[in-house]
């Protein structure tokens, strides 16, 4: 499923807030699982952020409210400094599964969010067009999803969160099942699209590869209920490729990344 709403619907919107923030969330559901703990996170406007921790930490749980799927049981999630999303964010969304429709061609599946809004077909035909071919599918328009391999498919799913111009993605471990090569080859493409579309963007992973390629900050949750214990800045050059993945730099980061990780799975310290 993606979520999007037209960025021209968006009023009253004031970027000198976080364009995300969390603020003392807890969640407990409905079974008694105690998913988060009093957390607090800003994420600013034009961040890539990651989330990982170990699984069943409450990362997706975090991003559903972030996209608000799910509602804090104490705490506020608020988009732009309030705590109505939908004047505030043009959000889509990318799940681990592309959840394409399997009866209908790739060009159907990405209008479904414009069909949704009732968008004339002459006016989101351009748009179908425009998303597809940003993700490198231009010419798989009338292909059906069972004809494409799982990184196009996953490139479909991407296709239609980007068809509503999102200025939010939220990804919850979109590229986790994909071989590895795709998956670099994806995460290039994503922070080029990021840097093209002005995105702030939520990328939930469990590779501290990926979360260090991708993000310009990565946070640490530790085991349930969940908490931050970490949040650490990446560094790297503007423009990140391979020679960035092969570097003394990256394989630091990623080593620090992994022992804070370890110490995620057993509560962990504050960094
Ligand atoms: P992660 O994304 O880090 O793997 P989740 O946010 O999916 O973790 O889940 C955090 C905890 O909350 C897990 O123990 C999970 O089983 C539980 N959980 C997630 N969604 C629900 C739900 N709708 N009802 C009850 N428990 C849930």
């Amino acid at each position: 499923m993606n979520a999007a709403i037209n960025v021209d619907n968006l009023t009253d919107v004031n970027t000198s807030h976080p364009m995300l923030m969390a603020m003392g969330v807890d969640k407990t559901y409905t079974n008694g699982t105690h998913a988060l703990q009093c957390l607090n996170l800003n994420i600013e406007h034009g961040e890539i952020v990651s989330l990982i921790g170990p699984s069943g930490c409450g990362k997706s749980t975090l991003l559903k409210m972030f996209a608000d799927l799910e509602q804090p049981s104490a705490g506020q999630i608020r988009w732009n400094g309030k705590r109505d999303m939908q004047s505030q964010c043009n959000m889509g969304m990318v799940f681990q599964e592309p959840t394409l429709m399997p009866w209908a061609t790739i060009a159907d599946n990405v209008r479904l969010p414009l069909d949704l809004k009732n968008i004339p077909k002459n006016v989101s035909t351009e748009k179908v067009n425009q998303a597809l071919a940003s993700v490198g599918l231009k010419g798989f328009e009338k292909s059906y999803p069972r004809e494409l391999s799982g990184g196009m498919q996953m490139r479909s799913s991407l296709a239609r969160a980007l068809v509503m111009e999102p200025n939010l993605l939220l990804m919850d471990e979109p590229f986790g099942a994909l071989d590895e090569f795709t998956r670099q080859k994806l995460d290039s493409d994503i922070r080029t699209l990021w840097a093209e579309k002005n995105l702030t963007i939520v990328f939930v992973t469990h590779s501290i590869y990926e979360a260090v390629f991708l993000s310009t900050r990565v946070i640490v949750m530790a085991a349930r209920p969940s908490r931050i214990i970490a949040d650490i800045p990446v560094e790297a050059p503007e423009f990140r490729d391979e020679k960035f993945r092969t570097s003394e730099s990256f394989i630091k980061q990623c080593a620090h990344l992994s022992s804070l990780l370890e110490a995620s799975h057993t509560g962990g310290s504050h960094e």
